[in-house]
């Protein structure tokens, strides 16, 4: 433990984190909290401000990347077979709406065709049909030749087939064709369970090769920094304990396999005799990513003060998750693929409803927080509008898997700086929280001893430490009581010292002082410890025998008498003195009396011991 360096009187210090509180002992702060220099930053902002650093250094060299890729697709046009049990034969020559590069679609149980005219770069040159993204179950190759289509060549691919049977043996679906030059034709019959943002482009193997490159780097770079983001996420919860930060923690964690999962893999598993976990995984994880994020948010709403009736909204929309999941047992997975998609955009359109509702300021701010929401709400829009239209595409320069990456890692980072923010918070209060806590405690202490003290003070006789009078009398009468009910045996004392007027006159108060201190020792000292004695006042003690009564306290009466004659009291400014005692007693004997009675016999028996020439006792007849 160090010394707070702003105040070296400090008596009490508390280490908390990175905070060094001291307090003084009188209950006033003395030095309420050490301000944090930059050298001493709390560990939890230097993680974050290294992941940041990670972060964007990740994302530049990505989205550096120059694009060299050059498609050799003439044309594209589509056709979905809703029924998914068309031949080729069907289709051929009947693929006819022209599409735009990405197709996007919903996830249906229909077969979708698409057809492609592809350019030769050089007389029967190899050209690789590049195809993501590469989580699709079956994509069906059929080369367009003369003569019945039935008879044209077809080739199979997909993650519902050994890696090893494809044509490009990486974790990118594709074909490699032969393109007899000026052009071909290609047919392509895909189906996936899951929705899809389909792409196919036509390139030269050197440029698949380094989209392939491009592309790992992209998956990686999105799962290192999902991982990164949820690793935080669970060292902050671990280390502050924020429900808030614990519900991110598992949002992340859901999003970072959603993630994992969606880029493909986890698409090896269904080779090894589980070809539909990897579909029912990928979907359960889509619904599920909406079900955490509204529970986290409506946790991050709850300090700003939502209206009650927006928060049961809340509450509504996450009552759909068992319904979807309902829905995917059933075996309607479109039915709720498509209504998560549709509820993921409600979802977050509701959030800037309540954002714009919130009452009460909090950390961080509400104005934050808005502009938080709206921002996600952005990049989510960018990437539905991106799958919607593909000029909007390439306006914006991103592909639609690009724009799910910065949209994924804009809301975890966001997040997870809020919740940066209100773990700091959290942690301040915690602290002041520990503060308000020592001082009452401090208070508490203090308030007792002076209690004790004011009790003790009050029992006590200054002079001799002996009882006082007031509590002599509780304490004997409490005895009294006691020995008359079990009829006990009970002698009580008055013990006056004798001529002590005189010891006053001749050595002075103070000698009288130590006299009286003195006297009042040796008979304590000759006393059993729970035998009750007092001062009664001046020169006189009081003294309640306990359990004794007949001879037996005559005899302890007596042994005062004479320890107390035959002490030699030394006193500083009077060398030695000598002084005896008279004592009056009084017995119980089996009587029922109270005790100023037995205290008025006691003095009048103590009166016939001084009349009788004192240094003796009298017993109360
Ligand atoms: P007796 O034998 O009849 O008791 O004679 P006495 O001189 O002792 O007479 P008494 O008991 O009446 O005198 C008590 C004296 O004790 C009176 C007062 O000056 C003195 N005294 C009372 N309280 C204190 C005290 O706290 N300190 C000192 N030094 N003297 C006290
Ligand atoms: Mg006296």
């Amino acid at each position: 433990m160090r010394h707070c360096p702003g105040c070296q009187m400090c008596e009490l210090r508390i280490k908390m984190s990175w905070n060094w509180l001291c307090l003084k002992m009188n209950g006033v702060v003395h030095c309420a909290q050490r301000r944090r220099s930059s050298a001493r930053l709390p560990q939890n902002c230097r993680r974050m401000k290294l992941l940041s650093g990670i972060l964007i250094t990740m994302a530049t060299l990505t989205f550096a990347q120059p694009v060299l890729a050059g498609d050799l697709i003439i044309s594209r046009t589509a056709f979905v077979d809703a029924t998914g049990t068309l031949t080729i034969a069907d289709v051929a020559g009947r693929v006819e709406a022209p599409i735009d590069a990405p197709i996007l679609w919903a996830s249906t149980d229909s077969a979708h065709w698409l057809c492609f005219r592809v350019r030769a770069p050089a007389n029967g040159s190899k050209v690789v049909l590049f195809i993501r993204p590469t989580f699709l179950n079956e994509v069906r190759l059929y080369e367009a030749g003369p003569g019945n289509p039935l008879t044209w060549k077809t080739r199979v691919t997909g993650n519902n087939y050994a890696y090893g049977d494809r044509d490009r043996a990486n974790i990118s679906l594709g074909f490699v064709v032969d393109v007899a030059a000026p052009e071909a034709t290609f047919y392509l019959r895909v189906k996936s369970r899951s929705s899809a943002q389909f792409i196919v482009e036509a390139l030269e193997p050197a440029e698949a090769e380094h989209m392939d490159h491009e592309r790992d780097l992209v998956e990686v770079f999105f799962v290192t920094a999902m991982v990164c983001l949820l690793l935080w996420a669970i060292l902050s919860y671990l280390l502050n304990r924020v429900p808030v930060v614990g519900l991110f923690a598992i949002h992340q964690a859901v999003y970072t396999l959603f993630g994992i999962v969606a880029t493909g893999y986890l698409a090896p598993l269904s080779l090894q005799g589980f070809p539909h976990l990897v579909d029912w995984v990928n979907v359960t994880l889509y619904l599920t990513l909406n079900f955490t994020t509204l529970l986290f948010c409506r946790e991050l709403f709850k300090p700003y003060g939502p209206p009650p009736i927006l928060t049961r909204g809340l509450n509504v929309l996450l009552w759909t998750f068992p319904a979807l999941l309902a829905a995917l047992a059933l075996g309607y997975n479109a039915l709720a693929i498509n209504s998560n998609a549709a509820l993921i955009k409600i979802t977050w359109l509701y959030f800037i409803v309540i954002a714009f509702s919130l009452r009460v300021e909090g950390t961080p701010r509400r104005r934050l927080v808005q502009a938080f929401f709206v921002a996600v709400l952005m990049c989510n829009g960018a990437f539905w509008m991106v799958g919607r239209n593909n000029r909007i595409a390439s306006v914006i320069g991103l592909t639609g898997v690009q724009l799910l990456i910065v949209d994924g890692l804009i809301i975890g980072g966001l997040f997870a700086m809020m919740l940066h923010t209100r773990a700091r918070q959290a942690q301040q209060q915690g602290l002041q929280s520990a503060v308000n806590l020592l001082l009452v405690q401090e208070k508490f202490e203090i308030e007792q001893a002076l209690k004790i003290k004011m009790e003790v003070q009050a029992q006590t006789d200054y002079l001799t430490g002996l009882f006082n009078r007031r509590h002599f009398v509780e304490l004997a009468e409490r005895e009294l009581s006691r020995s008359i009910r079990f009829e006990r045996p009970l002698t009580l004392l008055m013990i006056d010292i004798d001529h002590f007027k005189a010891v006053n006159d001749t050595w002075g108060h103070s000698t009288g002082d130590a006299v009286l201190k003195e006297v009042a020792q040796m008979i304590r000292d000759t006393l059993r410890d729970f035998d009750i004695f007092g001062r009664a006042g001046g020169d006189e003690f009081t003294a309640v025998i306990v359990e004794a009564g007949g001879e037996d306290a005559l005899e302890v009466a007596r042994r005062l008498c004479g320890i107390v004659a035959d002490a030699l009291i030394i006193s500083p400014g009077a060398g030695r003195v000598q002084v005896t005692v008279s004592i009056g007693i009084s017995q119980l004997n089996g009587r029922n009396i109270d005790l100023k009675s037995l205290l008025h016999e006691a003095d009048q028996a103590m009166y016939n011991a001084k009349q009788a020439g004192r240094n003796r006792l009298a017993v109360c007849d």
